[in-house]
């Protein structure tokens, strides 16, 4: 299996070659050069392996140039219970009228993101150590994108993690998570501003070609492939939960923002699993939902991003959406980078004339939910069954509801756990929510965090002085 770029200009690497890499060179994303086909036999093959082995089996159609015993090794150090609070790793639960929720959020970080963090945390290991070199991860996070790293990559050998994160705007849950770290790899740096100033510094610290290539500067964002093909497991998971039969369809209702999660359910249909629908659930940032409504993309600015009780969901540029529309234009990178051109010159293309396609040949479908719908979803949701959802859950779970068909699973992904959220559980339900038992005294755990101005050379000489050579 290799990788090409959405925009053609890449020769075809093999997937450890992109797992390091952050754009193509063409300025495209990588994707497979075929997606692999897995057959109904195959597919019932399956019924009845742990998560760890399921995520071998697919995962090795992706990673096909490490050696399976090595993989095999990977996907069961990466999901196992000690690291996820489930037994069965991501646990179907019935809510009501053929829905379910597909939990993604046992890992450390109570995300979904640490489904995909925890195999990155062992194959850059592997991969750095059998290559004898190291990475420094620079990156800025306003919540859950840098924990996940921090907790995936801790005391791993050859990688730094370098996380800046805006002082004092973080939820106090949210600061502890990361700062009580005390691995010797993790660095978190606390700069004086907002996050947007934060992501500026690491975009004039990756920008320079010099500093990035002495000190091994890397990435861990969310265009990144080896991401993309382990969130593809948990949709083979969920549907082998939540069928008994080969050809059984189920639906997925995906909380999108980046179109990262709901693009490993794309290519999870695309290699031949019985998805019927593909629901799409944006919030107030419903730039997705109107492309799927329209045919036309167009992307906002910052200053038209609604900060929401969603927070996750806050985007308004989805990095992931050129993977998909490559698929979309037939695979055709002219098409893609002429549409690329297009945005650059208009702000926005336009590919309604695919639009019939959307559904009938993808399955995609999608909707938008608001501030009052979380609300009224959370209370709903737990005075019916008992079941506490987070507000981006409860995003997919109202938007899900539009899309139910009988006799078809509706599985929505869980994107995080309610505790992460409490602020907005406390205004739907009047209380807040109590942690997990493990992370009960997580709050008055001792911290380490390096507090700075918001100043590029600062961090620079903070990273000359941390990095892994
Ligand atoms: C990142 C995130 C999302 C959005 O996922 P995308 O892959 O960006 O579409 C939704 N919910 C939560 C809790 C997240 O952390």
């Amino acid at each position: 299996m290799k990788y090409i770029s959405t925009r053609g200009g890449m020769a075809p690497q093999a997937f450890s070659d992109i797992l390091l890499e952050g754009l193509a060179p063409d300025g495209g994303l990588a994707v497979p050069e075929t997606l692999p086909q897995i057959s109904a036999d195959t597919l019932e093959s399956w019924r009845g392996l742990s998560y760890a082995d399921l995520a071998f089996e697919v995962l090795s159609r992706f990673a096909t140039d490490i050696p399976a015993d090595d993989l095999r090794r990977l996907t069961h150090a990466a999901y196992r219970p000690g690291i996820f609070s489930s037994e069965d790793i991501v646990p179907l639960r019935a809510l009501d009228d053929g829905m379910h929720l597909l939990g993604l959020s046992e890992g450390p970080t109570l995300a979904f993101k640490d489904m995909a963090m925890q195999f990155l945390g062992q194959v850059f290991e592997y991969v750095l150590t059998r290559r004898g070199a190291t990475l420094n991860i620079l990156g800025a996070t306003s919540g859950d994108t840098g924990s996940a790293a921090e907790y995936a990559l801790r005391g791993k050998q050859g990688v730094a993690v370098f996380m800046l994160s805006p002082h004092g705007r973080m939820s106090a849950f949210q600061r502890a998570q990361m700062y009580s770290l005390q691995d010797e790899n993790i660095h978190n740096i606390a700069v004086r501003g907002v996050f947007d100033e934060a992501q500026d510094i690491v975009k004039a610290l990756a920008g320079d070609l010099d500093f990035k290539t002495r000190y091994r500067i890397g990435a861990v964002n969310s265009i990144n492939w080896a991401r993309i093909a382990a969130q593809v497991v948990y949709y083979f998971h969920g549907w082998l939960r939540a069928t008994s039969a080969a050809g059984q369809q189920v639906s997925f209702a995906v909380p999108s923002g980046n179109f990262g999660n709901i693009l490993s359910g794309h290519i999870a249909r695309a290699m031949g699993l019985p998805v019927r629908r593909l629901v799409l659930a944006t919030n107030e940032n419903n730039v997705l939902e109107e492309f799927f409504r329209t045919g036309i993309y167009r992307p906002r600015g910052a200053e038209q991003t609604y900060a929401t009780s969603s927070p996750s969901m806050d985007i308004s540029r989805a990095s992931n959406f050129e993977r998909f529309v490559f698929d979309l234009t037939g695979r055709d990178p002219r098409r893609v980078k002429a549409l690329w051109a297009d945005l650059a010159r208009d702000g926005y293309f336009d590919l309604a004339s695919l639009k019939p396609g959307f559904e009938s040949q993808y399955g995609f479908v999608a909707g938008t939910s608001t501030h009052a719908d979380r609300l009224a979803v959370i209370r709903a949701t737990y005075d019916a069954t008992g079941v506490l959802v987070d507000p981006h859950t409860a995003d997919g779970v109202k938007v899900a509801r539009e899309f139910v068909e009988p006799g078809v699973p509706m599985l929505v992904l869980e994107t995080a756990l309610p505790a992460k959220f409490s602020d907005t559980i406390e205004e739907a339900l009047g209380r807040p929510v109590t942690p997990p038992p493990a992370l009960a005294g997580l709050e008055s755990l001792p911290q380490r965090v390096e507090v700075m101005d918001c100043d590029a050379q600062l961090v620079r000489r903070y990273i000359e002085a941390n990095a892994k050579v």
